[in-house]
């Protein structure tokens, strides 16, 4: 089973560190990308370097971006449009896909 480290998301605003991915490991995000999206999910307006695959589905007509983990293939989230951040997109995620490192 897995072992529960869920994220406190709104809890913890200060902290630095590393999103990573709760399968594998990899890093995904960091918590300088973190946007307060007032959604209730994890949201970040980047990722880190190629570790976060993109994935357009057709789903009822719109298009929608999945977003994946590039080295397990874990379902993290999708991708949206929005103007209130500075890449204008938002990356909205699942809480249980990450997992919360904090910098050493
Ligand atoms: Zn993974």
């Amino acid at each position: 089973m897995f072992e529960n480290r869920h994220i406190n998301w709104e809890a913890k605003p200060s902290e630095n560190g590393l999103y990573v991915c709760s399968r594998c490991g990899n890093p995904l995000f960091s918590s300088a990308q973190k946007f307060n999206s007032r959604t209730g999910f994890p949201s970040f307006w980047g990722h880190l370097e190629e570790n976060v695959q993109q994935h357009l589905l057709e789903t009822y007509g719109r298009d929608r971006i999945q977003l994946l983990c590039r080295q397990c293939g874990l379902h993290l989230g999708h991708l949206f449009q929005d103007k209130r951040t500075p890449s204008q997109v938002r990356y909205c995620i699942n809480s249980e896909a990450i997992a919360f490192q904090k910098e050493r």
